[in-house]
């Protein structure tokens, strides 16, 4: 059986899902591993049980290095949903099944093997080839255990200049044309607080009180019918010029790329506006009781680049001025890295390598990432990638956080000849 495939069974059967997470046990096996090819690893832990393993070849030179980042904390799994027990780390047909196998236990373990099986050669790269399998992406609220607590704790640990993340690496057809997409940007989350006050009062007596619930309702529905003036970033006028061959004006890319296809539409709706979406209220706690004060929560996904500022004044033009109160909660995300850097060129060559006529093309992702951290930072020009050629986008994407997730495994293999020629890319640079 292939290296990659046996470590990322251990990876499965070491239960990890957040909460509590326990990724010391993933730890563990990643250093046992990556020792016995003579790669030194540490861990650094805000707590004993949930370690995070940095690990590196260290650089010969002053080139750029690269970390290869993965997260070993999974979401739960029912195994009563599943037709393999989901910690069992199965192989049945050609596939690793188990919770985290695609999001991203797969990643963890191709990108551990890519740095030992480059140790074992010899490779000294002219910049630190770097491995961070970190804790705690997947729940990432309060005080976290994972990255953004290494960043701030043992920067010189995980400072580096390029880093491969997850994200992205699906295998699209679009018109005929093979892409494979890699998320160069993530939108901001950035949740919003709509308030409206009215005046309490007995429930039996409605005409006496003025309930905050009732006005409410107007500023929800016409929030559910938000729409905004789309644009495009970097990222998007490249998808659009991947899939369209040319760039139209952003308020046209939209039936641009429907035209084309009406799943390069799909992808592309969401990226180029903002979004709103009404998902939580809370109003009177008692039953019989007017309530005075009804607050709805608003989730809103900005564009990479865009302020809250600016989103609120779309937002306020939307619903006018008067009879509510508009509060942001702390955003999350919404950063981007450039296009044209050399780790955009290691994407494109090892895509147009393995696969004659397919294409790279970036995209901005609705999800956040642990990418974040990394750029904000240190200004690391980081990428989703993690190419899936065997699955197919839409199976993976439904199986993510989802019952009887697997990975190929000659998606597995696949991954592991796209980490190590990023590595050797990478690796030549001169400082
Ligand atoms: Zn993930």
């Amino acid at each position: 059986m292939s290296e990659v495939v046996s470590l990322l069974q251990d990876l499965i059967c070491a239960d990890t899902v957040n909460p509590p997470g326990n990724e010391t046990r993933a730890a563990e096996i990643l250093r046992e591993y990556l020792e016995d090819s003579g790669v030194r690893c540490d861990l650094y832990a805000r707590w004993a049980e949930r370690a995070n393993l940095v690990a590196r070849i260290p650089g010969r030179g002053t080139g750029p290095s690269l970390m290869l980042l993965s997260h070993t904390d999974t979401v739960l799994a029912d195994p009563a949903e599943w037709t393999v027990d989901p910690w069992s780390g199965e192989v049945r047909d050609g596939h690793v099944w188990g919770r985290g196998t695609l999001d991203m236990k797969g990643q963890v373990a191709a990108s551990a093997v890519a740095l030992a099986t480059l140790a074992r050669e010899g490779f000294r790269p002219t910049g630190d080839l770097v491995f961070a399998a970190t804790a705690d992406e997947e729940f990432g609220e309060g005080e976290v255990a994972g990255l953004p607590w290494l960043c701030e704790e043992y920067p010189e640990a995980v400072r580096c200049d390029f880093a491969i993340n997850e994200g992205a690496g699906d295998r699209v057809e679009i018109a005929g044309k093979v892409l494979y997409l890699c998320a160069a940007a993530e939108k901001m989350s950035s949740p919003f607080v709509v308030r409206v006050r009215g005046r309490s009062g007995h429930a039996s007596m409605p005409s006496i009180a003025e309930n905050a619930l009732v006005k409410a309702a107007p500023l929800i529905e016409r929030l559910g019918a938000f729409s905004s003036t789309p644009r495009l970033g970097p990222e998007t006028e490249a998808f659009v010029r991947a899939v369209t061959g040319a760039v139209p004006p952003a308020a046209e890319a939209l039936e641009a790329a429907r035209a084309v296809d009406p799943v390069a539409a799909e992808m592309l709706e969401p990226l180029l506006t903002m979004t709103v979406a009404p998902t939580m209220i809370e109003a009177s706690k008692k039953r019989n009781v007017i309530p005075a004060l009804a607050e709805v929560i608003v989730d809103c996904r900005l564009l990479p680049g865009q302020t809250q500022e600016e989103a609120e004044t779309e937002v306020r033009a939307w619903l006018g001025d008067d009879g509510y109160e508009l509060e942001w909660r702390e955003g999350q995300g919404g950063t981007r890295s450039p296009l044209e850097t050399p780790l955009w060129d290691a994407v494109a060559s090892f895509v147009a390598e393995e696969e004659p006529g397919a294409v790279a093309a970036p995209i901005c992702t609705a999800g956040f990432t642990d990418s974040h951290w990394l750029r904000d930072a240190f200004g690391t020009v980081a990428y989703g990638f993690f190419p899936l050629r065997a699955m197919s986008a839409e199976l993976a994407s439904r199986l993510i956080h989802s019952a009887d997730e697997r990975i190929p495994v000659s998606d597995l293999e696949l991954g592991v000849r796209f980490l190590r020629h990023v590595a050797r890319a990478m690796g030549e640079i001169r400082g």
